[in-house]
C-alpha cells in the first residue's frame, strides 16, 4: 500500500487505546526484519530515520527502501524524520517523500521552539504530511547529540505551545532517556495525564528501549500514542552479526541480525498493542 501518515496511524492508535512503535531503521535489513513481524502481528508500523543515519547516507537511499518496503506491505507504513534539525531539513524530507517529519526545538529557547515549529507545520501540512514537535528536551544521548538538561516538560509551556502550534503529534520529556537507562528510569506518569487534559495531540514517548513493561502499559492506558525504539534495535542487530562473524557468510550474518531484531519488534509490538 502507499505510505501513510503519521497522524493516520496515531488516529488508529487514539481508537483502539494502543500506542504504534518508531523504529529506527538504518539499513535495508533493519527495515526488512520489522515488516515482517508488523504485518505477522498486523499491526502499522513508523519507520524513522535519524539523524545518524542521514549523515551516513544522506537522503539518498533510505527514503526508496522504505518506500519500496511500504509499497509491498498489508499494513501501513510511516516515512518519518526523526529529530529534524531545522526547517530546511524538513523541506529536504518533503521533497524526499517523508510523510511524517519531526522538527525538534526543545533545546532552543521557547519562542523559537515555536516559530519554527509553526513555519514546519505550515509547510508539511500544505503537501498533507504530518509533523511531530517536542517540548522538554529528552536528555541521554542520540545519534552523537547529547541532551543532559532535566527534561520534565513544563505543563504552562504545553498549554501555550498547542494553542499555537497546529502539530500532530508532541514528544514530551517526562523522565524519558535515549540509549540505556543507568537504573530504573522514573517516568512523571501525571505529566501524561496533564498533558492530555488540556488537548495535547498525539504523546510520544522517546527513549522507549529498557523502560520496563508496567511503566510502558501504564503510559499507554494515559493516552502515549507512540513509542520510539532504536537503541534496542541495534543492539540486537548487532548481536546477530556478532555471533556469526566468524563464519565468513555475510548473508547468515544478516539473516541471524535479522531474527534477532525480529524477536524484539514482536515484543515491543506485542506490548504496545497491550496484549
Ligand atoms: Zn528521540
Amino acid at each position: 500500500m502507499a505510505l501513510a501518515t503519521l497522524k493516520e496511524v496515531l488516529d488508529i492508535a487514539e481508537q483502539t487505546g494502543t500506542a504504534i512503535p518508531g523504529f529506527n531503521i538504518d539499513n535495508i535489513e533493519i527495515p526488512e526484519a520489522i515488516i515482517t513481524v508488523a504485518e505477522e502481528e498486523n499491526c502499522p508500523v513508523i519507520m524513522t530515520i535519524g539523524q545518524g543515519a542521514i549523515a551516513a547516507g544522506g537522503l539518498k537511499h533510505l527514503p526508496d527502501v522504505v518506500r519500496s518496503v511500504a509499497r509491498h506491505s498489508s499494513v501501513p507504513v510511516v516515512m518519518h524524520l526523526d529529530h529534524g534539525a531545522g526547517y530546511e531539513q524538513a523541506i529536504a524530507c518533503l521533497r524526499a517523500g517523508f510523510t511524517s517529519v519531526m522538527y525538534d526545538g526543545s533545546h532552543h529557547p521557547f519562542a523559537e521552539n515555536v516559530n519554527v515549529s509553526r513555519d514546519v507545520v505550515r509547510a508539511a501540512h500544505a503537501v498533507g504530511v504530518s509533523v511531530e514537535c517536542e517540548l522538554g528536551a529528552i536528555s541521554g544521548v542520540e545519534d552523537g547529540i547529547s541532551h543532559d538538561n532535566t527534561n520534565l516538560v513544563d505543563l504552562n509551556e504545553v498549554s501555550k505551545f498547542i494553542s499555537v502550534v497546529d502539530c500532530d503529534a508532541l514528544a514530551i520529556g517526562i523522565g524519558n532517556a535515549h540509549g540505556i537507562y543507568k537504573g530504573t528510569p522514573d517516568i512523571d506518569f501525571g505529566r501524561i495525564r496533564a498533558c492530555r487534559e488540556m488537548g495535547a495531540p498525539h504523546l510520544v514517548l522517546h527513549g522507549g528501549s529498557g523502560i520496563p513493561e508496567d511503566m510502558i502499559r501504564k503510559a499507554i492506558s494515559l493516552g502515549i500514542r507512540k513509542i520510539n525504539v532504536a537503541t534496542e534495535l541495534r543492539l540486537a542487530f548487532m548481536k546477530g552479526l556478532g555471533e556469526t562473524a566468524s563464519g565468513g557468510d555475510i548473508y547468515k550474518m544478516y539473516d541471524r541480525a535479522k531474527q534477532e531484531v525480529m524477536e524484539v519488534v514482536r515484543a515491543k509490538i506485542r506490548l504496545f498493542q497491550q496484549k
